[in-house]
């Protein structure tokens, strides 16, 4: 039996948001008022495609892009943690679900040879035209009231399992670390002997204990974590019962 380690990708893998990281590549580091302004609640990635627009017409290159995405910081003690669970892959399913991009989250895991540590990435597809220019999509569509339109992340991870389970692969326990809003549906698809790690002080968290403060808390446990040191000391529990 193993255990499913799922991630979220900006704020939890990274210290930042690499969607916001990216504009370092725009003219004077900053993107016009008109495009920052066009940002519609719930349609980020039509956004970020508008946002990348911007930097091709700017003669932004792949390469530039990619050298300013590899300097983005890992999160405290993120880098010792995905060292351990790549040391223990025996135990450990590792995924990321992140509303990120394809292209970025590829940059950053194989420029710190972390790739290898995860088996599935589900992220928004991304590439470059052949004009240079780079290009996002949707991940998929669905019918969830509660998330943005191009990702559920609950979808995802409710089909991962589903695709395991035909394989014949179930999991011990589920341990979810995240950050954001759109990391809540997921979480409370999580059952009694799961656990979901939000990281202190951000909107999960806030969101999980407004959750249990009207009386309707999620179901599984709730671990806090603020660096990753935290979080490999409870999956060094965990490998030790
Ligand atoms: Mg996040
Ligand atoms: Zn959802």
């Amino acid at each position: 039996m193993k255990f499913l380690l799922v991630f979220d990708f900006d704020h939890t893998i990274v210290d930042e948001n690499s969607d916001t990281w990216i504009v370092k590549c725009a003219p004077e580091k900053k993107l016009p008022n008109g495009l920052r302004n066009s940002y519609r609640p719930g349609h980020w990635t039509e956004y970020m495609d508008r946002v990348f627009v911007y930097l091709g017409d700017n003669g932004v290159k792949e390469d530039e892009m990619k050298r300013t995405m590899t300097t983005i910081p890992f999160t405290v003690g993120m880098v010792d943690l995905l060292g351990f669970i790549g040391e223990n892959k025996e135990l450990f399913d590792c995924i990321i679900i992140s509303d990120s991009n394809a292209v970025f989250i590829d940059w950053i895991l194989k420029a710190a040879d972390f790739h290898k540590v995860f088996d599935e990435v589900f992220t928004n597809p991304a590439a470059f035209s052949s004009t240079g220019y780079l290009t996002v999509q949707n991940f998929h569509a669905h019918h969830c009231a509660k998330c943005p339109k191009n990702l559920c992340k609950k979808k995802v991870l409710k089909e991962f399992l589903d695709k395991q389970l035909e394989r014949g692969v179930s999991y011990t326990q589920i341990v979810y670390i995240g950050d954001g809003g759109n990391d809540l549906c997921p979480v409370m698809f999580l059952k009694k002997d799961d656990i979901a790690m939000p990281r202190q002080g951000y909107t999960l968290e806030k969101k999980i204990s407004q959750l249990a403060q009207d009386l309707s808390p999620v179901e599984c446990s709730v671990l806090v974590w603020s660096s990753a040191t935290e979080i490999m000391s409870y999956l060094k529990v965990l490998v030790k019962e």
